[in-house]
């Protein structure tokens, strides 16, 4: 019989884990308890209440391990190479080559919420003239000044044109530090005109022909940098098999979100179906491990589910969640207010969906580069929204801003609109800064009020 899921603090979760371990659990190198990263400063997991599953368990401690793997990659003799901005293509021709590891120094977004501000990184970028005008993402610029997270990679590729200002700006900062950067060009996505010939993206998108051309002629050139770099000839072959990977990680996380999105109930919290979704974009660091910790939950979620069981109850309001939440905290409010995740958009979608494996590699990797929700109106964005909402059933649209972000400033309010037209469902926008505890009253209330906005007008 599966036991009823549920959630546990970090004390709650160290009684279990020794448990767990008395009857017999076997885990990898990096596992052990969840409250020894607080030792490493990681303070907010003594705000968070986790999934008590062994599958949770080793998500957790494979995200909080990233830095000390990337760190034993590089005295083990691979080569760094840092992303920054496309969020899922270049980590597929990067993982295509032997002894190479590849991360995106943008996640130390999260450090000032993990740490609690503690890692004083914000600081250092206020000192280097990147306040708080800009997202969070300039938490990158104090963790390339303080040396105190991830390794400083060997190389670091960036793309640019259809990018956010914050990114942009943060990475030519970063370059004028002394960081040289590998730039590629990444086109704003537009409608192809009438009789101009057309390529269908995987996720939904039609770009013309001739702007996926030119992302493949960038692309080329990247590919040409990671071979130079690798030492390495990165052929059709060898990247052919990456994108096979890759799709190996994505249909994981495709079957865990179906799962966890429509069941009647969430086998899985919103919590750490974000942190599973995120490892879409990089694999972690390690794309085997990747595969093996996906794989877990998905078998968790599944034995869940043919239980009837669930993480939340299945009374719970069925919430579309836009965009990524500075407070990973902001996850489990949803919850306690009566919500669930059935669908996200975390500005990352195009590193869920599969990448065509029927055509040439690089037009491949060119197709799903474009496909960026990112990098075209935000009423692509909106469209895509409003067919996984259908998808997923959802009853309501949670617009999570980001401060500071420059995307945030006006695409919430067309998204909003066009979801509340379509779909006739209530939209709220709020907005989730690295630390939410002293608005964290304000933000609880508002997902109530949704909440019973939606019961409301459930018909009974
Ligand atoms: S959160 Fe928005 S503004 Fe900040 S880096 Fe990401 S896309 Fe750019």
């Amino acid at each position: 019989m599966t036991e009823l899921p549920c959630k546990l603090t970090l004390d709650q979760w160290d009684r279990r884990y020794d448990a767990l371990v008395a009857g017999g659990l076997r885990e990898p190198s990096y596992g052990g308890p969840l409250g020894r990263h607080v030792d490493d400063g990681n303070l907010r997991l003594c705000k968070l209440q986790m999934d008590d599953s062994p599958a949770a368990l080793r998500l957790w401690n494979f995200l909080l391990s990233e830095e000390d793997r990337l760190a034993d990659a590089r005295r083990r003799g691979a080569r760094l190479v840092g992303v920054l901005k496309d969020l899922g293509t270049v980590p597929v021709m990067a993982y295509s080559l032997d002894r190479v590891v590849a991360f995106y120094p943008d996640g130390a977004w999260w450090i000032p919420c993990v740490m609690e501000q503690s890692d004083g990184l914000l600081a250092i970028a206020d000192r280097l003239g990147v306040d708080e005008s800009f997202c969070p993402v300039r938490a990158m610029l104090g963790a390339f000044e303080s040396q105190a997270h991830f390794p400083i990679p060997d190389l670091l590729i960036a793309s640019v044109g259809a990018t956010c200002d914050d990114l942009s700006a943060i990475a030519q900062r970063l370059e004028g530090m002394g960081h040289p950067i590998f730039w590629w060009e990444i086109p704003h996505r537009r409608p192809p005109e009438a009789g101009e010939d057309a390529v269908h993206l995987p996720g939904g998108c039609v770009a013309p022909a001739a702007q996926v051309a030119f992302v493949r002629d960038e692309l080329e050139r990247v590919r040409q940098c990671l071979a130079r770099f690798a030492g390495q000839e990165l052929t059709d072959a060898r990247l052919a098999e990456g994108i096979g990977r890759a799709n190996r990680v994505r249909r994981l996380l495709g079957q865990l979100r179906q799962m966890a999105y429509s069941a009647p109930a969430a086998p899985l919290p919103a919590l750490e179906m974000l942190i599973a979704e995120m490892l879409a974009i990089h694999f972690c660091s390690d794309q085997n491990e990747c595969m093996a910790v996906l794989g877990e939950l998905v078998e968790e979620a599944r034995r869940r589910e043919r239980a009837g069981v669930g993480a939340v109850a299945p009374e719970a309001v069925r919430v579309f969640w836009l965009n990524p939440v500075a407070d990973l905290r902001a996850m489990n409010v949803l919850e306690d207010a009566g919500g669930r995740v059935c669908g996200t958009e975390y500005l990352f979608s195009h590193a869920l969906d599969p990448i065509d494996e029927d055509v040439p590699p690089t037009e491949a990797l060119a197709r799903s580069a474009l496909a960026d929700l990112m990098v075209g109106s935000p009423i692509d964005r909106a469209e895509r929204v409003c067919r996984d909402m259908r998808a997923f059933g959802a009853e309501a649209l949670v617009i999570s801003r980001i401060p500071g972000a420059s995307h945030c400033s006006l695409e919430g309010a067309i998204i909003g609109e066009v979801v509340r037209q379509r779909l006739g469902v209530p939209v709220v926008e709020v907005e989730v800064p690295p630390l939410t505890d002293a608005m964290e009253p304000t933000l609880r209330t508002r997902l109530e009020a949704l909440v019973e906005t939606v019961r409301d007008g459930r018909t009974p």
